[in-house]
């Protein structure tokens, strides 16, 4: 039988069949892969203790007709902070469902892999206050889209392509754009006056990890602001039916 090995973050599990269980992951070198563990429902079986949730964990699997099987298993790291709080694990959730949601079984992208690692990581750090929490369920939602190939616009305006100059402009959450203050149109499209600091977070957002963007001093002003605008830009691109959304926003109020 042959087999392979890989690390992995669970994204959710199931019943199945019998005692079996499935485990959905996201691996780092074949990307979203279905596990079907015998007897994993029992409460003595030797395979799913190290199938936890908040985890990285190192997988050997057997490729199977239907499901692939978990052969073993084993935690290369565990993020023990996430689970100690309320708020966190809703974020933790919000990441792996939207990837859960947006990814295809067998169609690998290591860079999605790095942002759920990354991001786990930088929701681990104890020295997290609320309004740092809601920016990086935020900033890790720009950056997954980006990852899936809806980038924003932030440099250039829309319409006439000049560079983007501080003072008055525009979000076009549809297009995920920015136009000047001259091209505001008449059009009836949806768009939403943008800060200049907005804008600069934003456009470190897609340059910056996580560990440097939480450290970025953002009031709560600021705060709303851009959560207010990715809101908006994700409501376009990702399924409105993301579960985990609802979740955050009764948990967390700032
Ligand atoms: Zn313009």
């Amino acid at each position: 039988m042959s087999t392979y090995k890989t690390q992995a973050i669970i994204l959710r599990e199931n019943d199945y069949i019998n005692a079996d269980r499935l485990f959905y992951v996201y691996t780092q070198n074949y990307g979203k892969v279905i596990l079907m563990v015998k007897g994993g429902k029992k409460i003595q079986s030797k395979l799913t203790p190290h199938l936890q949730n908040f985890s990285i964990v190192n997988l050997l699997i057997a490729k199977g007709k239907t499901f692939d099987r978990l052969a073993s298993s084993q935690i290369l790291h565990y993020y023990q902070d996430i689970k100690n709080n309320f708020e966190k694990i809703a974020i933790a959730y919000n990441f792996l469902e939207l990837v859960d949601k947006s990814t295809h079984v067998y169609h690998p992208d290591e860079k999605i892999f790095n942002l759920l690692v990354e991001n786990l990581e930088a929701l681990n750090d104890n020295r997290l206050d609320i309004i740092q929490l809601k920016n990086l369920s935020n900033f890790f939602t720009i950056r997954f889209l980006n990852i899936l190939g809806y980038s924003l616009q932030l440099y250039n305006c829309l319409y006439c392509k000049k560079k983007i100059e501080s003072n008055e402009n525009y979000f076009y959450p549809r297009k995920g754009s920015i136009a000047c203050s001259k091209c505001l149109p008449t059009k009836s499209d949806r768009i939403i006056k943008i800060s200049d600091d907005a804008i600069k977070v934003l456009r470190m957002v897609i340059l910056e990890n996580p560990q440097k963007l939480i450290k970025i001093k953002i009031d709560s002003k600021l705060s709303i602001e851009l959560e207010k605008l990715i809101t908006e830009f994700t409501k376009f691109h990702l399924d409105s039916q993301i579960k985990s959304k609802e979740f955050i926003a009764q948990t967390i109020n700032p």
